[in-house]
């Protein structure tokens, strides 16, 4: 029998490729930058054993009824809302994301967002570049603490975990919010669990890192924005269906809240002229949260050695249905 086929839907770097050509018979799309077009994503599941895909393909009914012979598909992200996974278990397909080699850097990357919208980081660099600093005052760039603060992380899980070991470095309060409690972090961490409503009353960070379900869909509405405090600061690092945007919108400009830190989007990417873009108080990433090449190279051997295994049929290092 042949090398398995599959098909990568991103160029990936060759160093990381190459080791795995001896075990799989590997194409790729070309392009980095542009995803791939649906009418050769849906070719391409019909003619291989296995797909890597990115946030940006939808794994849906369509594309796993294409792939007659497809065994896998390893997501390479840890949230795996673009993979209709009900259909995958019932077709046999089996789907991997890329969990744990990512939460320390997602971590970083919230906390920074934290830190630049209560600081006004961004703002303040853009200040010097508009030349505009040319005197001082007593309340220039003036922005909020972080120290002694109180942070409330909804969905508590390995991220929302290692956000909270950096607030503790902060000497924060941590409240969190999830489905479950977490005796072994509430120990550990001296974080307090609370109702949603409460975390949001009493968190002056409220920082969303639950998954994108139908349950979360738009939790952060136009009521959960009316709840937290006017000095609250809105931090986004999950998927950003879990905010309604136009009510984030609306919250901000009626000062219902300070400010917002944005890693995702309901519709990414956006363009410039999004209005949350250039809101006062509010900091806007393009989905950066993973995104340094020692992780970025980590999630692609994640989904590359799943593969692999898969067809050796030994068990999956990151299963989410097999
Ligand atoms: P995880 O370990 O599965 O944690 C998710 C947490 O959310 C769990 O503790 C879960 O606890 C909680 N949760 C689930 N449904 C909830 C609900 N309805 N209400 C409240 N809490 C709920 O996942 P992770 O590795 O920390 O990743 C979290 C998310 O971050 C991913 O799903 C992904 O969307 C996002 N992410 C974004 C980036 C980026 O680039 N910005 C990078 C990586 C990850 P219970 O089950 O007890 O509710």
């Amino acid at each position: 029998m042949g090398k398995p086929s599959i098909f990568i839907t991103r160029r990936l770097p060759a160093e990381v490729v190459e080791p795995y050509q001896e075990q799989l018979d590997i194409e790729m799309w070309p392009e980095e930058d542009e995803a791939v077009d649906r009418e050769t994503l849906l070719a391409e599941a019909g003619r291989v054993d296995g797909l890597v895909t990115m946030l940006t393909d939808q794994v849906d009914e369509e594309l796993l009824a294409a792939g007659n012979s497809l065994g896998i598909v390893a997501n390479m992200a840890v949230g795996y809302d673009n993979v209709d996974v009900k259909t995958a278990e019932n077709r046999g397909t089996a789907i991997t994301n890329t969990p744990d080699v990512l939460t320390e850097t997602t971590a970083d990357l919230t906390f920074s967002l934290l830190m630049a919208a209560a600081r006004r980081i961004v703002e303040a660099g853009n200040y010097i570049k508009e030349d505009a600093w040319n005197h001082w005052s007593p309340l220039l760039l003036a922005g909020t603490d972080v120290h002694h603060k109180t942070i409330g992380i909804v969905g508590m899980g390995r991220i929302g975990e290692a956000v909270a070991r950096r607030a503790k470095g902060f000497q924060m309060d941590i409240l969190y919010h999830n489905r479950s409690r977490k005796e072994d972090v509430e120990d550990e961490i001296g974080a307090r669990y609370t109702s949603f409503d409460e975390l949001l009353e009493n968190a002056d960070y409220v920082v969303s890192l639950a998954p994108l379900t139908d349950e979360t869909r738009h939790m952060f509405n136009a009521e959960a924005f009316q709840k937290m405090k006017d000095t609250a600061i809105f931090i986004n690092a999950s998927r950003g269906a879990l905010m309604d945007e136009k009510a984030l919108e609306k919250a901000l400009r009626d000062e219902q809240i300070a400010g917002a830190g944005l890693d995702v989007f309901e519709e990414e990417p956006i363009r410039a002229g999004h209005p949350l873009v250039s809101m006062p108080g509010v900091v806007c990433l393009p989905h950066i949260g993973s995104a340094t090449k020692e992780t970025r190279y980590k999630m692609m051997r994640l989904c590359l050695d799943n593969v692999v295994r898969y067809f050796e049929e030994k068990p999956l290092l990151s299963p989410v249905s097999r």
